[in-house]
């Protein structure tokens, strides 16, 4: 597998071809700022020690403390964890809130472990990088396979150590425990918003549109059901099992009712739907729809499917869904991209929200934090949109323009002795 950094930085140099930056602002932006590996043990249910290997890197902080989520993958490794960081800084600037970039990633699967031990494996995290993080220096939230119970363990870890209550360490938590109203759907809604400017540009309407969504988790799940409701046809749905396809459209939300009433994966699940069939993640990347939504992991979208995609425009819940070499097929074929940076950041909108909720002890009602999302994605999505006319680049390019414009000219303000 191709290096997930590697794609990063190739999708820096195509901005670097736009923009002029010093050689000091290449050195820093090439490689994270510091990193912290390490390794968890935790007592199992059935009393063995074992280790889980777990890391944590902040990308860049010119801009603020850092922000990033932590990821709970038995195929997470330092290299993805250093993209993430990576595209956390990136997003971070896009949509100007004043965070620079971080992830963290621990060696598990959580499918094969009890809520007990998943539990320990989270205190274990914070006992290991307590050090390396906090409300001023970095701030993780939830990624893949984690949520807001493993949030809220890892707020009351850093609690503990600290012999403080400390909300804002975290976000991401439950709401009755210091988190934002809005956050566990704020990733989707993002995602919808830009997908709302773009229609309204295109002059669409969500009758006519169809939809396909890859992944079935936090930012699939919720952006499926929010389409739907908006009137939109969400013709397929995946998770990793497999996924369900039905021409005249599905209906998420009863989908995902039935998923966790039966806990059963969504391929086995087309029966509850009329006329629908089970299909593969391969086909569904490829159906004939007119927005593509990859919101489940990296590198779905290749050189070697790409040629076969249908989508006109793909949106991209998930992080790093597309790799260059697909980015440059699917330019040819006049594919519109909203990349990930753009379509993505309201959860780390929301979480910029949730940390100033928490430092300032006084709470928002959703109405607001709504209000203000929308205010920030929809003004993040015309700025990208018009540098992309004026420098005739992809979307991709236009939002890295402007961020790294941004931390650049911080970085260069600061200076470096
Ligand atoms: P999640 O753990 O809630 O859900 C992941 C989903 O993807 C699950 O339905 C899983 O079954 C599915 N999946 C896993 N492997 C798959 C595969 N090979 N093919 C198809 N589906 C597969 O995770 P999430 O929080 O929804 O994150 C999904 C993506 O969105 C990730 O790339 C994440 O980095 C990105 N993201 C999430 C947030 C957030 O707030 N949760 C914010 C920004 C970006």
């Amino acid at each position: 597998m191709a290096s997930l950094f590697n794609n990063a930085l190739q999708q820096l140099d195509k901005a670097y071809e736009h923009l002029k930056v010093s050689k000091d602002v290449k050195e820093i932006l090439g490689s994270p700022k510091e990193a912290i590996h390490f390794w968890i043990p935790v007592r199992m249910d059935n009393g063995e020690l074992q280790t889980f290997e777990a890391f944590r890197i902040h990308y860049n902080d010119h801009l603020g403390p850092t922000k990033g989520g932590i990821r709970f993958s038995p195929a997470v490794c330092l290299d993805e964890v250093e993209a993430l960081s990576f595209w956390m800084m990136i997003k971070c600037a896009l949509v100007d809130i004043p965070f620079g970039g971080a992830k963290g990633g621990v060696v598990v699967d959580t499918k094969q472990l009890s809520q007990a031990e998943i539990e320990r494996v989270s205190r274990g995290f914070v006992r290991g990088a307590a050090g390396f993080m906090g409300p001023d220096r970095d701030i993780p939230a939830p990624d893949m396979y984690t949520n807001a119970k493993i949030m809220l363990w890892m707020s009351d870890e850093y609690n503990t150590i600290r012999g403080k209550y400390k909300p804002a360490f975290i976000t991401g938590k439950p709401v009755a425990l210091g988190g934002s109203l809005g956050r566990d759907s704020a990733t989707a809604r993002g995602g919808f918003f830009c997908i709302r400017e773009l229609m309204k540009l295109k002059n669409k309407t969500p009758e006519k549109t169809k939809v396909a969504v890859q992944g079935f988790g936090n930012a699939g799940s919720h952006l499926a059901i929010m389409l739907h409701e908006a009137g939109y046809t969400v013709t397929a749905i995946s998770d990793s099992s497999g996924g369900v396809h039905c021409e005249e459209g599905l209906d998420p939300k009863h989908l995902l009712s039935i998923k966790k009433k039966e806990k059963k994966p969504l391929k086995s699940l087309a029966s509850h739907a009329p006329n629908a069939r089970a299909i593969t993640n391969e086909q569904l990347l490829e159906l004939k729809v007119d927005i593509l939504c990859p919101a489940a992991m990296e590198n779905q979208i290749t050189k070697e499917n790409a040629g076969k995609i249908k989508a006109q425009i793909i949106v991209e819940l998930a992080n790093g869904p597309t790799t260059p070499n697909a980015d440059e097929i699917l330019e040819k074929k006049g594919v519109l991209i909203v990349p990930d940076v753009l379509a993505n950041a309201g959860g780390v909108t929301v979480s910029y929200f949730e940390w100033v909720q928490n430092r300032e002890g006084y709470y928002w009602d959703e109405d607001m934090i709504d209000r203000r999302l929308d205010k920030i994605i929809t003004k993040a999505f015309h700025r990208t949109n018009d540098v992309m006319k004026e420098k005739g680049v992809t979307m991709r390019t236009a939002a890295f323009l402007t961020s790294v414009k941004r931390v650049a000219s911080a970085i260069d303000a600061k200076g470096l002795i």
